[in-house]
């Protein structure tokens, strides 16, 4: 059977030459960096190589980045690290409603001890006003935490705009860059970013590896403990050869990034244009131009989101209903729902993601597979057939 992958903001592959890089790390070269033999000082070079790698691709200074294991980690750590840190100055904290459960989780753990957090709302494309941020911000807020590229529907925020109110009103502004990173040039001195949040299989590098730019001077404390790694900051055994991968990853995503942008926005326009060109009753969710090159979100109607993507993956296809992280619940996407769309609406709908390796063909046997899908499954929907009844 043929196999299409569109999933490509739940998690992408890692690329050959990026695998290749890594595997001497496993086998040979597989010395722990705190140790002073050969062994270690061979792989304390190669990791500083790959924090300057990663540092230089955001204009930051080598010393103002830190490796983790991934996404979930560098939120945490900059959500949870900074409120420790800042908790005489003030105890409120600034996020939205859309963003990746990793903050949002982070966030209501601290409601819990006693901090205070505003989440903010969005317009019906996913962005967030940016009068109400900054009446928002008050004497004892202490974090503004605002997601670059949203994970569902791709919405980019005005973070150059937002990091100017933070500077302007001397609270810390943290960005969940995942999506971003690897899609949009992102210098973290011109956009006025404390702290930003990267993952490594996100830009076709190895799971279970991140980082988290810290601004130098930005109050953080650890939130986890043991060894003198990462510059005391983030103990733990350097996961060698997926930092080596993920900086690779990052140096090709880098380099290569106007290519990989404009590959990306002329797939994903036209298989938004077909979608909506040739099926009826469909929605397009998301900002029309701020938005992530890779990401489509459709919303069809007397559709069940969960039916859609089994049909499809019969059919070799891999899609997502709202995030990866929440599919296994059968509550509608909070993302969706924070852009207004009633729960009909939120739960019959379909993210399909585009990526370096998607092709023309794949898009075009996706529509075709998908139109044939929808169909068969309105045919058998009680609410479909209402609506045709009443337009009689
Ligand atoms: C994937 C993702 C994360 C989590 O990253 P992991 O490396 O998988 O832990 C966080 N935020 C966003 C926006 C994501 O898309």
């Amino acid at each position: 059977m043929k196999r299409v992958y569109l999933d490509y903001t739940a998690t992408a592959p890692t690329k050959p030459e990026v695998f290749e890089k890594m595997k001497k790390y496993y086998t040979e070269q597989f010395g722990n960096p705190s140790s002073v033999h050969t062994f270690g000082l061979l792989n304390r070079d190669d990791l500083l190589e790959a924090r300057k790698i990663v540092a230089t691709t955001i204009n930051a200074d080598v010393n103002e980045l830190f490796f983790t294991s991934g996404g979930t980690e560098s939120d945490n750590w900059a959500i949870a690290g900074v409120a420790k840190a800042m908790k005489n100055k003030g105890k409120h904290l600034i996020t939205t409603k859309i963003e990746h459960h990793a903050v949002l989780h982070t966030m209501q753990d601290l409601e819990k001890q006693g901090f205070e957090v505003t989440y903010l709302e969005v317009d019906d494309m996913g962005k967030i006003d940016l009068e109400n941020l900054k009446s928002e911000i008050r004497e004892d807020t202490i974090l503004v935490s605002i997601m670059y590229a949203n994970n569902e529907v791709g919405t980019v925020q005005d973070i150059a705009e937002i990091g100017k109110i933070c500077k302007e009103k001397k609270v810390y502004f943290h960005t969940d860059a995942v999506q971003a990173y690897g899609n949009f040039l992102i210098d973290v001195k011109k956009l006025n970013i404390d702290l930003m949040t990267m993952s490594g299989h996100k830009i076709y590098g190895p799971k279970g590896v991140g980082a988290l730019y810290v601004r130098k001077g930005v109050k953080i404390k650890n939130i986890l403990h043991g060894g003198a790694q990462e510059r005391k900051k983030r103990p733990g055994t350097e996961n060698v050869p997926a930092i080596i991968g993920f900086a690779e990853a990052a140096r090709i995503a880098h380099k290569t990034l106007d290519e990989h942008r404009e590959k990306l926005i002329e797939l994903r326009d036209y298989l938004r244009d077909r979608v909506l060109n040739e099926i009826d009753h469909v929605k397009y969710n998301g900002h029309p131009t701020d938005r992530h090159p890779g990401n489509t979100n459709f919303s069809f109607h007397f559709i069940e989101g969960e039916s859609l993507l089994i049909g499809l993956d019969m059919r070799g296809i891999a899609g997502s209903s709202g995030s990866a992280c929440t599919s296994g619940s059968l509550d509608p996407s909070h993302v969706l729902m924070a852009l207004g769309l009633s729960h009909d609406i939120a739960h019959g709908s379909l993210r399909l993601t585009v990526g370096d390796f998607t092709t023309k063909e794949e898009i075009d046997y996706t529509v075709e597979q998908l139109k044939e899908v929808i169909t068969w499954l309105r045919n058998m929907s009680p609410l479909y057939e209402d609506f045709l009844n009443k337009q009689k």
